[in-house]
């Protein structure tokens, strides 16, 4: 599970990208990278490793721009190197994915016989070239970005910057998430509502097949059949304190600390404290015409869960 975050705004940008990605933290990550428009150029800064590495790549030789992109990877084609750390930039493009596109062996070769020459083992770099293919034909980028989402199978979100074209972002979901964020003069792609916390609370979720261009003005998003769609503006509950390490050593920590809390507040929405009673959400089923429960979990969710079949079988 990677971070995206893209922002088209009114000042400079990286640090607030960099800002992102940390409290991506918690996604873990292989290497990490950001991008910025600026004059026509596609001004690219990466680093494998911690975030930190990024972090004095950009303290020598900081990436200036108005608006930009940015990820941390969670490998899934190719080592986490440098090279193969995201953004991917071609002549015209630069993006950022999550996911996996499934195709891209096939692809890669048609690029390959067309001429294209690759610089990393990813399966994201094949997007960037097919993109850059059309804006290069001469395409706009909303033409190129629709000319290229059908050939694409697989899970992915992207994020899409164009060197002609300083003032625009392209984003792009299937399989996983990407919301937009409305700010003031401002506009903002991310992963979930999550990564937007301290820029935004104003989010909007795109659904399977959508696509959107943002600009300092808003967002236009796409269905999957390129007609014109608008997608509910919801205000996030996330707080930027939620998801921040705030003082804590480390992400594990502040969980623990946070536990009496946490259960407060998932109780809250069952107990009425004036009657006294727990009111638990009525069931539609009948537990005892139940025969076999399967759990299905992984990491600390299955210990959750061997817990819980402990007590189903205890108390049941
Ligand atoms: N499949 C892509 C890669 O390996 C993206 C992985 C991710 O979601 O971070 O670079």
């Amino acid at each position: 599970m990677c971070g995206i975050i893209g922002i088209v705004g009114k000042e400079a940008v990286s640090d607030r990208l960099v800002d992102g990605l940390k409290r991506m933290e918690y996604r873990g990550y292989d290497s990490a990278g950001v991008c910025t428009v600026l004059d026509g150029q596609l001004i690219r800064r990466r680093a494998e490793g911690k975030l930190a590495n990024l972090v004095s790549v950009l303290k020598n030789d900081d990436a200036a721009g108005n608006i930009g992109i940015a990820h941390t990877r969670w490998a899934t084609h190719g080592a986490p190197t440098t090279s193969n750390a995201h953004p991917h930039a071609t002549g015209e493009v630069a993006l950022v994915h999550n996911g996996i596109i499934e195709n891209f062996k096939p692809l890669r070769e048609e690029l390959s016989a067309r001429g294209r020459s690759f610089e990393s083992e990813t399966d994201t770099e094949v997007v960037a070239h097919l993109v850059s293919e059309q804006v290069e034909q001469g395409k706009s980028p909303e033409e190129a970005v629709q000319a290229v989402l059908p050939a694409l199978r697989g899970a992915f979100a992207l994020a899409i910057a164009f060197r002609s074209h300083p003032d625009m972002l392209i984003g792009a979901r299937l399989g996983s998430p990407l919301v937009v964020g409305y700010g003031d003069g401002e506009t903002f792609l991310g992963s979930d509502a999550l990564a937007l916390a301290p820029l935004t609370q104003k989010i909007a979720y795109l659904e399977e097949g959508d696509w959107v261009v943002i600009t300092r003005e808003g967002a236009a998003i796409f269905d999957e059949s390129n007609n014109p769609v608008e997608r509910e503006v919801t205000t996030s509950g996330v707080s930027a304190a939620a998801i921040e390490k705030g003082n804590y050593r480390h992400f594990m920590q502040k969980e623990i600390f946070e536990q009496p809390t946490v259960v407060a507040q998932t109780l809250q929405s069952y107990i009425r404290p004036l009657e006294q009673q727990v009111a638990l959400p009525q069931m539609d089923f009948d537990l005892r015409d139940i025969k076999r429960i399967t759990i299905v979990a992984c990491g600390t969710s299955y210990y959750a869960g061997m817990v819980a079949k402990y007590w189903f079988e205890t108390f049941a």
